[in-house]
């Protein structure tokens, strides 16, 4: 079965989610499980989290097609040592509470280089700091999410993942999430039946399908290979509706989180419909 839902709000409590993602008829949801821009937070409550198991069962989500994002504040390759301490704390709080929660993956951005240290660096980094993190916690994968490639975001390639990827310990508990906008910015084309077969080609024999464990379903306001980061509504940006239409008709990815991040809240229960209906 196929997936869809959207990136959720929280507000007011984690146990929320749930419900505002049942209102728009998702079978899958992202959420922030603390407020995405500040670096502290409460902790979670016993009373968060029995409410928020309560309300996945109420409204029919196994927790495994939950897919929690992470800060944006948090760069694991920071290049700053004290400034690295800090986002490494940080991803491991938000671990954490995927743990507390019982939901078994994390996504997150790779991390940016800031021009202070070479790309192979950055990418060094950002694997010790998932190594620590995973070594800290347990039933919690982190599904690194590829980037568009703006500034100095590193993850734009599948070169990229697959090398951070490779120094990963326990990698039975790594996956990946696929953003068809980041995607589509930086360069992976799936706007056809022959592009989108060599994009997931390509993405299998460099990466391998089995790390795959979400998707981000984001249309693109900017051009291929564009590395502008810039989400659209599906159906009105770069990629054509048939590249959608594939991904929701492939059997490979059943069973995987499918998630809209597009500039659409008020329209995501006509998207997710939408997408449904795409379904052959
Ligand atoms: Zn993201
Ligand atoms: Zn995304």
């Amino acid at each position: 079965m196929i997936r869809i839902g959207a990136h959720v709000s929280a507000a007011g409590g984690v146990e929320n989610a749930p419900l505002n993602a049942h209102k728009i008829g998702a079978k899958a949801f992202a959420l922030f499980t603390k407020n995405q821009r500040q670096w502290e937070a409460k902790p979670l409550t016993e009373e968060n989290i029995r409410k928020f198991t309560e309300n996945c069962e109420k409204y029919g989500f196994e927790k495994h097609f939950i897919l929690p994002h992470d800060s944006y504040l948090i760069n694991l390759g920071h290049p700053a040592k004290e400034k690295l301490e800090k986002s490494r704390a940080a991803f491991l709080d938000e671990m954490q509470r995927c743990e507390q929660l019982g939901i078994p993956a994390l996504n997150f951005h790779p991390g940016s280089h800031l021009n202070e240290i070479t790309e192979e660096q950055c990418l060094n980094t950002i694997a010790e700091s998932v190594n620590r993190a995973l070594d800290k916690t347990s039933g919690v994968m982190a599904v690194i999410e590829n980037t568009a490639g703006q500034g100095t975001n590193l993850g734009y390639n599948f070169e990229q993942l697959a090398y951070i990827i490779d120094k990963i310990e326990d990698k039975t508990r790594m996956g990946v999430c696929y953003d068809t906008c980041h995607g589509f910015a930086a360069g992976y084309d799936i706007r056809t039946e022959e592009a989108f077969g060599r994009t997931f080609g390509q993405f299998d024999e460099i990466i391998g399908l089995e790390y795959l464990k979400g998707f981000h379903l984001n249309d693109c306001k900017k051009n291929l290979g564009s590395r502008v980061d810039r989400h659209e509504k599906i159906g009105f940006g770069t990629i054509d509706l048939e590249g959608f239409a594939l991904i929701v008709n492939d059997p490979r990815f059943e069973d995987i989180p499918m998630i809209l991040e597009t500039p659409n809240q008020e329209g995501w229960a006509d998207e997710i419909e939408f997408l449904y209906s795409l379904q052959k």
